[in-house]
């Protein structure tokens, strides 16, 4: 299965290098690939820069992205930053003193290493924005990612499917509604947070416009519902002030859009600590992002609903085909030139596709593919 869709990328990679044309960001990133020389790039030292250990999936990517380069020959330098900004700009300012010959950044803030950026493009260093984009900077080359709008329209439609309100093949649902919904996003100086955002939002909108959904909170703009670095611990306070204000009336909450497993950890917490998860108050609808282990056993339990697998041995695989085509003087294939403006140029982008993963096909989808095994998830 996964060759099957290494294939899909692959023969879509074919596509894109036919469709794409010449950017003028591109042709930069020729001069300064080719004024390094091909030559000049054997065994060159990559700087990979990661947000946090804290969440798992960071973990596979950069050892994805490490082993991949190891075995083209590359020396690897890969850091990660515990979610604090200055940390990665120090790791960033090592990488270039050290002689990096090209970044592989998956930044905190997208708006906090222009400064960093600026040095790289100096030394005609080429940087690549990895699953998150970097903002407000010329000096970003290519970016690699999921497709993050309709990673979010995952998360609504399985919140959807999760309420009855929808079928998983994408038919209407037995059930009428109306239901209580509560709303999170991500970190707001994480681009994708607001992708996330805006692809749920694309397909919750008009249920809650009609009624059929409520927020009951209230709260439904992006600022109000995100979460500052993607922290459970402040999703599980939220949640809890929200069963507190809103819901201690005896209201039941049917949903939760929840945009990472991470936080959907901290809101079951919450909902647990007010009395759900029992026969008599089961769990509502909670999603998630990134399938991560606990949150996949979690969907194996019954707790949280779903998740979107992103995998992050693809995102790697392209990164690095990427990173090895820039490095020889050559053009990287990409599919989108158009959605991902970062504030000073649209961004040549190469998008992969989530997948939303629940009960019902977490054995084929996480198993099947060989991302985790039968025993990992007991
Ligand atoms: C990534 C998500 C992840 C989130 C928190 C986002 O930028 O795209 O996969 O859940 O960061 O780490």
């Amino acid at each position: 299965m996964r060759f099957a869709r290494l294939a899909t990328v692959a023969s879509t990679f074919a596509l894109a290098a036919a469709l794409t044309a010449c950017g003028s960001s591109e042709k930069t990133v020729d001069a300064q690939a080719s004024a390094s020389g091909a030559a000049g790039t054997a065994g060159a030292l990559v700087g990979v820069t990661m947000p946090t250990k804290s969440s798992e999936r960071w973990i596979h990517d950069g050892d994805n992205v490490k082993a991949s380069l190891e075995k083209l020959g590359y020396k690897v330098d890969l850091q990660y930053a515990e979610n604090d900004i200055p940390t990665q700009v120090n790791q960033l300012e090592n990488q270039i003193t050290k002689g990096a010959k090209l970044l592989i950044i998956a930044s905190i803030d997208g708006t906090a290493i222009t400064t960093q950026l600026q040095e790289a493009a100096d030394k005609h260093i080429p940087v690549i924005a990895y699953d998150r984009l970097i903002r407000n900077s010329p000096n970003v080359d290519y970016y690699a990612t999921f497709d993050n709008f309709k990673v979010g329209v995952q998360q609504a439609t399985s919140l959807l499917v999760g309420l009855k309100l929808k079928t998983a093949d994408g038919g209407d649902g037995d059930a009428k509604g109306p239901f209580n919904i509560e709303l999170f996003a991500g970190s707001p100086d994480d681009n994708n947070a607001t992708f996330f955002f805006n692809g749920a939002m694309s397909v919750l909108k008009p249920y809650i416009d009609k009624g059929t959904l409520k927020v009951q909170s209230g709260q439904t703009d992006f600022k109000t519902v995100a979460i500052l670095r993607w922290d459970p611990a402040t999703a599980q306070k939220r949640m809890e002030d929200l069963l507190t204000k809103t819901y201690s009336g005896g209201k039941k909450v049917d949903g939760v859009l929840s945009p990472y497993d991470g936080l959907s950890i901290g809101i079951l917490s919450a909902l647990k600590s007010n009395g759900y998860g029992t026969a008599g108050q089961p769990y509502p609808t909670v999603t998630g992002q990134d399938a991560e282990l606990a949150s996949v056993k979690s969907i194996i339990a019954g707790e949280q609903y779903s998740t979107i697998y992103k995998d992050t041995r693809q995102l790697a695989d392209v990164t690095v085909k990427m990173a090895d085509t820039v490095l020889k003087g050559g053009k990287p294939e990409v599919n989108n030139t158009k959605d991902y403006d970062n504030g000073n140029k649209v961004v040549p982008s190469y998008l992969l596709d989530p997948v939303i993963v629940d009960k019902t096909n977490y054995q084929k989808i996480i198993i099947d593919s060989g991302y985790y095994t039968q025993a990992q998830l007991g």
